[in-house]
């Protein structure tokens, strides 16, 4: 990390799948014109629109896993985090891309700015359906029935989970689905850090807010990629501890 020019990418919320190949260009397109020339590429989760495990070859998204070959030649290290929609990715998937599996909350430290990173739902609090379902597929012995299962079995089992959640996201309040302020207020305090990334919620924002009504603190919310690409581009600030971030999109 030494060249101040060089900026750290972070995307989240692409939901890729075969049944939208638009997007799935727009990504390589942001791999080659963009990502290449990065110090990093942080992905914080639902990068594929679902992940049934690592023993699917998923040959439908060839194109996607050549684009990591594309920054491994490129020396562009790769932070993949979980997302609710591909928490099954494995070690398996990790060495065919080239990625290293991070964990949330996951700090990290550009110029002196220590920066937490999330994939965000956990920040749902007021969400409880989703917790408990969360709680549910998230445990060992869920994960251990459903990869037991075969792939056409796993399939239609996401597609049913797909479809009652669509009419269960439909049914519920705004407000419901975004983040808890208290959440969000907690989690800088437990990570002693005065800066988030997060996706999840597809409301791309950067909030300026204030921790005790005292201390300025920064979260940036990165967008989806339904109609065009969203990212966070992370600079150091030259001659200072400082950084410079900018939210934005890429079509
Ligand atoms: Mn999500």
């Amino acid at each position: 990390m030494s060249s101040d020019s060089s900026e750290i990418l972070f995307i989240s919320d692409l939901h890729l799948t075969a049944d939208r190949p638009f997007i799935i260009e727009l990504f390589k397109r942001f791999i080659n014109e963009r990502a290449i020339y990065a110090e990093a590429l942080y992905i914080l989760g639902d990068f594929f629109e679902y992940w049934i495990g690592d023993d699917d070859p998923a040959d439908e998204l060839n194109t996607v896993f050549e684009a990591f070959d594309t920054l491994k030649e490129h020396d562009v290290p790769v932070y993949f985090m979980h997302g609710n929609r591909d928490f099954l990715i494995g070690q398996q998937f990790a060495d065919k891309t080239h990625c290293q599996l991070i964990s949330e909350p996951k700090h990290i430290t550009v110029n002196d700015q220590n920066i937490v990173l999330l994939h965000g739902d956990s920040l749902c609090t007021h969400d409880i359906q989703y917790q408990e379902f969360k709680k549910q597929v998230r445990s060992e012995s869920w994960q251990q029935d459903f990869t037991a299962k075969t792939l056409d079995e796993r399939h239609a089992i996401i597609q049913s989970l797909r479809q009652s959640s669509k009419t269960e996201t439909a049914e519920k309040q705004d407000e419901i689905m975004d983040v808890s302020q208290e959440a969000v207020m907690q989690l800088f305090q437990s990570e002693n850090s005065r800066f988030i990334i997060h996706g999840h919620t597809h409301r791309p924002y950067i909030h300026e807010v204030m921790i005790d009504n005292k201390i300025p603190a920064t979260r940036i919310v990165l967008g989806d990629w339904y109609k065009e690409g969203s990212l966070l581009s992370v600079k150091y600030q030259p001659d200072t501890s400082g950084i410079k971030y900018q939210l934005e999109s890429f079509s």
